[in-house]
């Protein structure tokens, strides 16, 4: 019970590892919000998951729906102790095809949707007089370069330097801010971004020859949640099956 009556809103935890971190962070006490673009897939998660669990939609490229789910969540739950930033869409398109439009929607959702989140919940923790947990899902191709990664790469680079500016900014008020960068996942973005010529490659690529699955980035969240990692803040944590220490390309 590390998270025991915290409030965690988990952003596009509809599936995926949103998802699975709902469920392990409601294992851990939590009562967790499942926040999604998609309405109906919130609810039907947040019964599955059972407990306190409750759905509140918004869409994280939509500030105004970014403000109301915090006004709901703190309405109904009291407060909101944990973030975790976790909506976000995946794009293969090489430097030279990408549309602009595709661009700032990628950039819109998976950068600017977090640093509206944070603002929102770090407004709220200041108001309360500090405290709180914010963990960034950002990514490998924020790291490495590799072909088709344009505005996603540069989505979750820039969302791995803002975890590091949010967590000096926030520190005195008592947030702790820290990323997890997951190698390869098998969820629905993950697969759609993978053929099946580089799911072979990553097989051989990776040091432990294996996907990741959500469950085990989901378990990181929880830690950096928990008050364990109390002095652990603007670190970024890869859960990649040792990708990134292997130094090699993507595929
Ligand atoms: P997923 O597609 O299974 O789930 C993503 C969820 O986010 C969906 O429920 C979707 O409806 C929701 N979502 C998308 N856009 C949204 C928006 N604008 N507002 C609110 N919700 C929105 O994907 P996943 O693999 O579980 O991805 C979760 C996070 O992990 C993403 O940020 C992704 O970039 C990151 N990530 C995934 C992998 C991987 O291999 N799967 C690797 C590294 C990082």
């Amino acid at each position: 019970m590390k998270l025991k009556d915290r409030v965690a809103v988990i952003t596009g935890s509809a599936r995926g590892i949103g998802r699975a971190t709902a469920e392990a962070m409601a294992r851990e006490g939590a009562i967790v919000v499942v926040s999604d673009r998609d309405a109906a897939l919130a609810g039907t998660t947040a019964s599955e998951i059972g407990g306190r669990a409750i759905a509140i939609a918004a869409d994280v490229s939509d500030a105004a729906q970014i403000e109301r789910l915090f006004e709901t969540a703190v309405a109904r739950l009291g407060r909101v102790d944990i973030l975790v930033n976790n909506a976000g869409i995946g794009s293969t398109e090489l430097v030279v095809d990408i549309s602009l439009e595709t661009w700032e929607r990628i950039l819109r959702i998976n950068l600017t949707g977090a640093f509206l989140c944070s603002q929102q919940f770090a407004r709220l923790a200041i108001k309360r007089g500090g405290g709180g947990k914010i963990v960034n899902i950002v990514s490998l191709s924020g790291q490495k370069g590799g072909v088709g990664r344009s505005a996603y790469g540069a989505s979750k680079a820039g969302l791995e330097v803002l975890n590091k500016i949010m967590a000096v900014e926030f520190a005195d008020h008592g947030i702790n801010v820290n990323a997890i960068a997951p190698g390869p996942i098998a969820t629905e973005t993950g697969k759609g971004m993978h053929t099946r010529e580089t799911v072979e490659a990553y097989h051989r690529l990776i040091p432990q020859r294996r996907y990741g699955e959500p469950e085990e980035i989901a378990v990181a969240a929880v830690f950096l949640a928990s008050d364990d990692a109390a002095y652990i803040t603007g670190h970024t944590l890869n859960v990649d099956g040792g990708f990134l220490a292997a130094g090699l390309m993507f595929p």
